[in-house]
């Protein structure tokens, strides 16, 4: 069968199945996303009136974090000097109330947990319970409607209700995104390329921060569910990641008894001992979600530092090396579904097999192209839009190359009795948007996967 064919009829019985799932538990982030347009002008007036020679102190030398304006505005101008991005936390709170003056001009919801309930409850119409580790009334505002709870406590008791019915007024999380295109102008530097600076006005998710309902009624909360997404652990450190991992064992302990299958959602976690304390605690998961440079960062704290090399070394990343450090990690965790996404194609390695796991790809594939393509996917009926979107031409060698080593048929093999599954993605040429693409793909093959399962 043509990829084209193979990724309709993926869509179709994806479409008819989801009703299906069940609860889907997401744990731990959600945040604000406030972005700001910099513009030259209005940026070179701020830097002069705080003091320039300070400020372009930190734009050679990156702050660890914010406790003044001279590092704010420094943090940005060492983005834009170097077209890359970099987030610090704010801890000032002069500094908050000054960017919290200077505005934004947009708000998105944030968070992996916030963006994959909008999109499972708000577009595919499956149940979710949200982790919202401070619900204000402008965090409630972001979310969609449809299906998407918020475990509540009164008199003791629990109630799952929608976010904007929570009405807690309590405290804003926001993440102030300072974005500029290619080619912008401050002084004499020039963005090489476009990218973005963030401030994180943020108490709660950078520690991982759980809330009381969660620790108090985990077990009841969990018996709502069929599925469970973790995320949110990448900015925890060697100094505050050990209590919410305890917390998030027992989780995983109540998860495990209840036969729910986790998924867990990588993000490029800095903190060395934090990421090895993940690999550490991957046996609990079902499942790992991850792109080429998260793959490689695991690959690093494993003792296989020159498989991490060659995961960075091509363009599009060389899908042996892949398998290779799919296989390694599964065999040493004894996770069963590796779900690789990077710039083209995916792969996933599971401990079973089924044509199920490669069309749950396929549709995460038009997911993801939707959202590249439409900014933002409002009902699933949208992500069919992507189907004119072309199929990767650059995958074609990617797939030559494992019909040769694996005797890969219709993006499916069988290695080291495992079953490889892979699939040409759709690129859209100019996206609208490509925030959390990341956290579509590896929600919808997840949740698809289920849907799909005999
Ligand atoms: P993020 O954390 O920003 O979501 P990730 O690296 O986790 O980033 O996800 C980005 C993924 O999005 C890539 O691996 C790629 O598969 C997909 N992607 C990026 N740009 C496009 C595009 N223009 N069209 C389709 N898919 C894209």
């Amino acid at each position: 069968m043509s990829w084209d064919a193979l990724y309709s009829s993926a869509f179709d019985k994806v479409r008819g199945n989801i009703g299906n799932v069940g609860g889907v538990l997401l744990a731990y982030n959600t945040n604000i996303d406030a972005i700001k347009y910099l513009d030259s002008r209005d940026l070179e007036r701020r830097i002069n009136s705080v003091g320039k020679d300070e400020v372009m102190r930190y734009s050679d030398e990156i702050p660890e974090k914010i406790t003044s304006l001279e590092h704010l505005l420094g943090g940005i101008l060492w983005s834009v000097r170097r077209g890359k991005a970099a987030e610090l936390f704010v801890e000032s709170c002069t500094v908050r109330f000054y960017m919290k003056r200077w505005g934004w001009d947009e708000l998105r919801m944030g968070g992996q947990v916030g963006i994959m309930a909008n999109l499972l409850g708000g577009v595919y119409g499956v149940p979710v319970i949200a982790h919202v580790p401070q619900l204000s009334r402008l965090q409630a505002e972001l979310f969609k409607d449809g299906p998407i709870y918020v475990p509540k406590t009164e008199d003791g008791k629990l109630r799952l209700v929608h976010p904007k019915d929570f009405v807690g007024d309590e405290e804003n999380c926001i993440h102030y995104i300072y974005e500029f295109p290619r080619g912008f102008r401050a002084f004499d530097f020039e963005a090489p390329r476009e990218n973005r600076f963030i401030g994180s006005a943020d108490d709660y998710n950078p520690n991982v921060y759980i809330r009381p309902e969660f620790t108090e009624h985990f077990e009841e909360i969990a018996s709502n569910a069929r599925l469970a997404i973790i995320s949110g652990l990448q900015a925890l450190t060697k100094k505050n990641y050990r209590e919410p991992f305890e917390e998030m064992k027992r989780h995983l302990d109540v998860l495990e008894r209840r036969n729910i299958p986790v998924h867990l959602e990588f993000a490029f976690t800095a903190d060395e001992t934090v990421r090895k304390a993940l690999v550490d605690v991957l046996g609990s998961f079902h499942s790992i979600g991850l792109n080429e440079v998260e793959l490689a960062s695991i690959m690093e704290v494993v003792g296989e530092k020159p498989l991490a090399k060659k995961l960075l070394a091509h363009d599009p990343v060389d899908p042996l090396a892949v398998t290779e450090a799919m296989l390694k990690l599964a065999e040493r965790t004894g996770v069963k579904r590796v779900h690789f996404h990077t710039y083209g194609y995916y792969l996933a390695l599971t401990a079973y097999k089924g044509e199920f796991v490669r069309d749950a790809l396929l549709f995460a594939a038009l997911a993801a192209a939707a959202k590249a393509k439409l900014g933002d996917v409002r009902s699933i009926g949208d992500v069919v839009k992507a189907m004119n979107v072309p199929v990767n031409e650059k995958a074609k060698t990617v797939e030559a190359v494992l019909e040769e080593k694996y005797g890969m048929k219709n993006g499916i093999a069988d290695v080291d009795g495992y079953q490889l599954s892979f699939v040409p993605t759709r690129i859209v040429k100019k996206p609208k948007s490509t925030v959390g693409i990341g956290d579509t793909i590896s929600s919808s093959a997840f949740v698809g996967e289920f849907a799909l399962r005999p």
